[in-house]
């Protein structure tokens, strides 16, 4: 697994909507990719920005 740092405007998103399950309107994503690479996750298929491959290559903003 490769673990790189990269540079991002935010990493705070807003919601349209407030999130019931959290009771927020604010979220935080802090990686593109993931370590753990479960076999159901959408961000496989999706890719979600990642450059190389979802479960492996992992970048930290
Ligand atoms: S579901 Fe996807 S994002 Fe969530 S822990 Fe598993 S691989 Fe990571």
């Amino acid at each position: 697994m490769s673990v790189r740092e990269i540079m991002a405007k935010s990493v705070l998103n807003s919601y349209k909507k407030m999130d019931s399950w959290f009771a927020s309107r604010y979220g935080m994503n802090l990686y593109r990719g993931c370590a753990h690479n479960c076999a159901y996750c959408d961000g496989r298929a999706e890719d979600y920005f990642v450059e190389g491959e979802f479960g492996r290559d992992v970048a930290v903003k």
